[in-house]
């Protein structure tokens, strides 16, 4: 197993302390923050989730197929007064992230999971995308009895160029990039977002034998009134 493809990869736990320190040092603290994430449906990506639940509590899920951010202005307005706010302040950390595997003959893409004999794909959505855009056939309509397959081959197809079929961690880092831009444009939307205190992480989730890793990618916290931080991770 190698991590040669996730330059910076840190174990998932140290991944999410390092977060929580960073979000600490802008006053963001658990007790007054309410986490936000935004992974696959896949079971796999409790990984993440459960270190961020030990650390910051309950979170709000965003979560859609592949990390893609489905649940729009409604949804993230469905939590803008959950974040606990009793000093006047609401403070939010948000993690949303694609993920992938990497199975013990290093092959990018695919995991064996507990209890099977053979791997299988992760991300299986972004897995099972791809292969539409090898064979060349990708059904771009919107299918109400698969909807969030058909809105994330749209959503993705728009940063891919025309006739090219990226490699999987391509296609990973497009759809972290992807689901990052989503979160902007949806938060700018959020009037009481603009003045409150807001961490910020993005990265690829990875799953190994050897356990779980987050790459990170944009990691910030803006902090209202003073702009945004960038952190380093
Ligand atoms: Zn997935």
């Amino acid at each position: 197993m190698s991590l040669d493809a996730f330059p910076g990869a840190l174990r998932v736990e140290d991944y999410v302390k390092r977060t929580y320190d960073a979000c600490l040092q802008h006053g963001l603290v658990s007790e007054k923050t309410l986490a936000m994430v935004g992974v696959c449906r896949d079971e796999l990506t409790d990984a993440l989730t459960e270190p961020i639940r030990a650390a910051w509590g309950p979170p709000f899920r965003m979560s859609g197929m592949a990390g893609m951010l489905f649940l729009g202005q409604a949804g993230l307005r469905a939590a803008q007064f959950h974040a606990p706010g009793a000093d006047g302040r609401q403070r939010y950390v948000v993690y949303a992230m694609p993920h992938i595997g990497i199975d013990d003959d290093g092959r990018v893409g695919y995991v064996h999971r507990p209890g099977q004999d053979v791997t299988t794909t992760a991300c299986g959505a972004l897995m099972a995308f791809r292969s539409e855009l090898e064979s060349g056939r990708v059904n771009s309509e919107v299918d109400p009895y698969d909807l969030e397959m058909s809105l994330m081959r749209q959503r993705l197809l728009r940063s891919i160029s025309y006739g090219t079929v990226p490699s999987i961690v391509g296609l990973t880092t497009i759809a972290r990039d992807v689901i990052l831009d989503d979160l902007g444009r949806t938060a700018a939307r959020m009037h009481s977002w603009s003045g409150a205190d807001i961490g910020v992480f993005s990265g690829i989730h990875i799953h190994t034998s050897d356990g779980d890793y987050v790459q990170p990618g944009h990691s910030s916290v803006r902090v209202a009134g003073s702009g945004d931080n960038p952190v380093d991770i």
